[in-house]
């Protein structure tokens, strides 16, 4: 900022700065020009920078300020394409059938008769067993049909969506499962890697389409208070990179993307992005744009991790355990006694060192203890630690999804090795319960966060969305909760791992911006970027009210200094 420029917005109240290593660093002021923090202090400090074209907002008591979310593990690209699906979500058998049935008629009153009818959500809990592609048929005879489960590692599919991915004549891909019945037919239920066998056949929508939903799904994301994400890529193996970093990476270029986004690969991808010269951290070229404010919205965009998968989920039976599911003997687990490793460590190894040769970091999802162990094996055995800044000489750094489950001889390797811990404690309010049986005992150690920060490792925070709503609060309550924040009949799990309040919100907002390397971000410090959130100041009544914290919406949402959220309620 030159001397003589006076700044564009100063907000007066309570902001949480985050800065210094803990604690919320209060503040009672905040100036903002041209997109980044420009100064923080009491009207001694911001009076200065305060000009005739200065916008006042002066926060009464009952209001506060953070700074902006970044969900660590938000599907965005699925959001987006999940905008106009049927969401089964609860749903049990019947009242999915007819959920189905009346899309089905809707869509053939528009003259589709046999365009693909997508859809999620489901879940084994709620159908009660495994369903199959006949009771589809019952509903919308000849419909291709593809419904991902809540958890998104299986897929219920149609007769006719068997037949135009040409199911029945194909082999159990690696690392997954097509279910199939006495004769050998398959019953339209496909597992893991091969729920992604019927994309080839599904049309894919126009980067416009995408563009327009992108917009719509950004929008509610501001109204939650996030103002980014890292999308670890759609949750299919195949899916295509012009879908993924090509596409934020042209969308941020031209001025339309609305969040931050750091976007990943998958494996079958990786060759892909090798050859487009992708690199993890890797930004628009500046010099595509003309003016700053375009620079900044391009500047939106970084590419993201390689996402790698060692286990499938608790959900789907499926994640890889160190002893056997408690109660595998009476209800098989997907896989085996022990669950379902996806991909060997050995090729684990070999794709993160493919990868790192590009420059390009790993993500990996780990869900089971045993998983979680293979993959701090592995990064312990491809890291070359080094000596400055940048974890272990990678651009990004180093981290494993969802740690689940970490048994206690593991919790502390996340900090040794500098591997961040990706998690999401707002699936304990899903999961806690249908862990407790299978998991036994082990499910108290479910997401160890004070394990994991005390070991010295960043605990960057997330929803998993679309596995979990995309609401940010919920889980930061869970964190400090241990519970379903809106049930205080539930039994806590893993008391002794809850962390504070402050640690959350820095899980929410900092360490996200922490393992990317950015030193701009995440915190409302001067030169940092203006991404910030005024909140009721109810947030932070003591004692913690995990159900009000959990029910928190942002009052407004800035984003580069833009505002790109103000609720009616806020009148400024
Ligand atoms: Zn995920």
């Amino acid at each position: 900022m030159s001397s003589n420029a006076k700044a564009d917005l100063v907000i007066t109240g309570r902001i949480a700065t985050l800065g210094g290593d803990d604690g919320f660093g209060w503040q009672p002021g905040i100036a903002i020009h041209g997109g980044r923090v420009v100064a923080i202090g009491d009207r001694a400090a911001l009076e200065p920078l305060v000009g005739p074209a200065t916008e006042r907002w002066r926060l009464g008591d009952d209001m506060s300020v953070m700074p902006g979310i970044t969900d660590a593990h938000l599907h965005l690209m699925t959001l987006v394409l999940a905008e106009r699906q049927v969401d089964l979500t609860g749903a049990n058998l019947d009242a999915a059938l007819q959920m189905i049935g009346t899309r089905h008629r809707a869509m053939a009153a528009v003259g589709d008769a046999d365009g693909w009818l997508l859809g999620h959500g489901w879940s084994l809990q709620s159908l009660g067993s495994w369903p199959d592609s006949a009771v589809l048929e019952s509903v919308a005879a000849g419909r291709p049909i593809a419904l991902y489960s809540h958890d998104h590692h299986t897929r219920w599919v149609s007769r006719p969506a068997l037949e135009l991915a040409a199911i029945a004549a194909a082999a159990d891909p690696a690392g997954g499962l097509i279910r199939r019945d006495p004769a050998g037919q398959p019953t339209g239920i496909l597992h893991e890697v091969a729920s992604a066998l019927v994309d080839p056949a599904i049309p894919s929508p126009s980067p416009d389409e995408l563009v327009a939903a992108l917009g719509r799904v950004s929008a509610v994301l501001h109204g939650l208070g996030l103002t980014g994400c890292h999308d670890p890529g759609e949750l299919t193996s195949n899916s295509d990179i012009e879908r993924g970093p090509v596409f934020y990476r042209a969308t941020a270029a031209s001025g339309r993307l609305p969040l931050r986004v750091h976007s990943s690969v998958r494996a079958a991808q990786l060759e892909r992005a090798i050859e487009l010269g992708l690199f993890s951290g890797q930004s628009v070229d500046p010099d595509l744009n003309h003016d700053e404010r375009s620079a900044r919205r391009a500047d939106r965009y970084r590419m993201g991790w390689l996402k790698l998968f060692a286990d499938g989920s608790l959900g789907s039976r499926s994640a890889a355990l160190l002893a056997p599911y408690a109660d595998a003997s009476v209800n098989p687990p997907t896989g085996g006694p022990t669950g379902m490793v996806l991909t060997e460590a050995s090729e684990l190894a070999a794709l993160l060192r493919r990868a790192a040769s590009a420059g390009i970091s790993g993500q990996v999802h780990a869900i089971g203890d045993a998983a979680v162990r293979t993959v701090l094996d592995v990064f312990a055995g491809t890291l070359t630690p080094t000596d400055e800044g940048v974890p272990h000489g990678r651009q990004l750094m180093p981290r494993i999804e969802h740690a689940q489950l970490v048994d206690p001889a593991d919790m502390a390797r996340f900090g040794v090795l500098g591997v961040a811990a990706s998690l999401h404690p707002v699936h304990l309010r899903s999961d806690a319960a249908m862990a407790r049986v299978p998991w036994g005992d082990r499910s108290e150690n479910t997401f160890p966060l004070r394990a994991l920060v005390d070991g010295g490792a960043l605990i960057p925070m997330g929803t998993d969305a679309p596995v979990e709503p995309a609401d940010p609060w919920p889980g930061i309550a869970v964190a400090v909760a241990r519970r379903d924040p809106f049930d205080t009949s539930e039994r806590q799990t893993g008391t002794h791992h809850a962390i504070s309040l402050a640690r959350a919100l820095r899980a929410a907002c900092l360490d996200p911006a922490l393992v990317a390397g950015e030193r701009d971000l995440g915190r409302l410090l001067p030169g940092y970027r203006a991404d910030l959130l005024v909140v009721p100041a109810s947030a932070w009544n003591e004692p913690f009210a995990p159900a009000d914290f959990a029910s928190l919406r942002p009052l407004a949402t800035l984003l580069d200094g833009e505002v790109v959220h103000r609720s009616s309620g806020f009148g400024r």
